[in-house]
């Protein structure tokens, strides 16, 4: 039997959050140690030791724990997220055969929300709190609804990215049918929902993306576009954008991994932002992290996780391999060089910065990804007292970025409301998410058939010849292997304890 939860404050108290270590992500980076952080309403009041508070707060005792705001992922495809784990071994190559041109037409609207509210609730359980819904699985307007209706069934903050890989940009931004919902549905929204375009610019002469471009603008919506993916966006389109004036603050480039210094030189100039998804280019190709080259050209970033497809939905995993990719080519090159690096240039601090206030620059939300009074108390607590790894907690930037993990994660606020408590979500039926999973996943894998279903999870493994050896071998192989274990390693074989 698990220990009953202590209850979640109720909704419209303010809460304190009493004792702990806090991340303010001002521009100074100041870390406040037993510090207390306030939130009345929507807002967050105060931040500072020994606050008072209005009568009836609701208090939580933050102490040995570490409180930051609210995290932000910006580019992650919600929709895909019902099919988890399932393109472990994927590389874009098989991720395009599979969303792009075979199954993802499959996907239905109750399919898209489904995938949209486990995601929705897996960003708030690891305390994400802003979300940007890169959805590109939208082959009808049925579908958006069910995509928003999905988004606005959780108590998180999200940016739907309006996007159609079944049609192209300049077509589906054009149908008036698209327009109408952007229209509506933005229409008294609040500040928990906004609204983006999301289409990629191939780089084709003719610019046919520049319609779609226009459509964004004439509805005055940013512009997400992966660009710099190895194979399919390319420096071109990063010019042809510039040059047409479609390069702007609020454009988000997602990976920009595989671009020239002339095209970081654009993205710099015109103030747009890049947001690095470095497990995702890890695996799949798109293109070495770009940190270095985002260093060199000073252009902002967020980090985000692409889609569960593949990898984790936390942003705990974004930040340690985004500051381990960053390291170790630091350290190759170097070494091609005969040189060694003594000062690493990326630190635990630039990448929880990263996390929070970059995803706050990119979306242009000055009120996010901070804890100071007047911003919007979207707040988490990592605290995990039953775990050995939370103490001493010495260096805070590099606990959170290296020690800490969802499990950490014990209390969150999105908007003043606290959505995870003691642990455990607050007011979310994971029964009801996980049957809607499950029959999405009964419907994909009916439509494939039992035999795609299962070759595509395991695509074709390359050969591997292991390479000649200009050394002898010794006893050891020439020998029977298990004998020459058995002379090389006897006495522990033998079962000596
Ligand atoms: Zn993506």
């Amino acid at each position: 039997m698990t220990q009953p939860a202590s209850p979640a404050p109720q909704a419209g108290r303010p809460v304190v959050l009493r004792g702990g270590t806090v991340l303010t992500m001002d521009d100074a980076g100041t870390v406040l140690r037993d510090a207390d952080v306030l939130v009345v309403g929507d807002r967050i009041a105060a931040v500072g030791p020994a606050l008072e508070v209005p009568e009836g707060t609701a208090e939580v005792d933050a102490t040995d724990g570490v409180v930051l705001p609210g995290m932000i992922d910006t580019h992650r495809h919600m929709w895909q997220t019902a099919m988890r784990g399932y393109g472990a071994d994927w590389s874009l190559t098989q991720y395009f055969v599979w969303y792009y041109l075979e199954h993802g037409r499959r996907f239905r609207p109750e399919d898209v929300a489904a995938g949209n509210r486990l995601a929705a609730v897996e960003a708030l359980d690891s305390g994400v709190t802003t979300v940007v819904d890169w959805s590109h699985g939208l082959q009808t307007v049925d579908h958006a609804e069910a995509a928003v209706d999905a988004l606005q069934s959780v108590p998180g903050r999200y940016v739907l990215a309006y996007g159609n890989i079944q049609a192209a940009p300049w077509e589906w931004t054009a149908d008036p049918a698209v327009q109408a919902f952007l229209e509506r549905r933005r229409t008294g929204a609040g500040d928990l929902l906004g609204f983006q375009l999301a289409f990629d610019v191939t780089g084709d002469p003719a610019f046919p993306e520049k319609a779609a471009f226009e459509v964004a603008r004439e509805l005055g919506l940013p512009v997400t576009t992966h660009a710099g993916v190895w194979g399919a966006t390319d420096d071109e389109g990063i010019r042809l954008m510039h040059e047409h004036g479609f390069a702007t603050p609020g454009t988000v480039y997602v990976h920009a991994a595989s671009l020239s210094p002339d095209s970081y030189h654009r993205i710099a100039a015109t103030g747009g932002s890049i947001s690095v998804s470095t497990e995702s280019e890890q695996s799949a190709g798109q293109g070495y992290p770009p940190t270095w080259q985002v260093r060199a050209h000073g252009i902002p970033v967020s980090l985000s996780m692409d889609t569960s497809v593949w990898w984790s939905g936390d942003l705990f995993s974004a930040m340690r391999t985004t500051l381990g990719a960053d390291r170790s080519r630091e350290h190759f090159e170097a070494h091609l060089k005969g040189e060694t690096v003594t000062q690493l240039a990326l630190r635990a601090q630039h990448v929880v910065e990263w996390a929070t206030r970059g995803g706050a620059t990119a979306l242009g939300r000055d009120d996010l990804g901070r804890l100071a009074p007047g911003a919007k108390a979207d707040v988490v607590l990592l605290k995990n007292e039953a775990s050995p790894v939370s103490f001493p907690l010495l260096n805070p930037y590099g606990h959170v970025a290296f020690q800490a993990q969802r499990g950490d994660v014990h209390t969150v606020l999105v908007d003043g409301r606290v959505v995870k408590s003691d642990h455990r979500l607050v007011g979310v039926d994971l029964a009801a998410v996980r049957r809607e999973v499950e029959a999405t996943v009964e419907h994909l894998r009916a439509e494939m058939g039992e035999e795609v279903w299962q070759s595509g999870m395991d695509p074709e493994l390359p050969s591997n010849e292991v390479l000649d050896n200009p050394y002898q071998y010794t006893d050891y192989r020439s020998d029977s292997t298990h004998a020459a274990r058995e002379a090389a390693f006897g006495r522990h074989l033998a079962g000596e304890h």
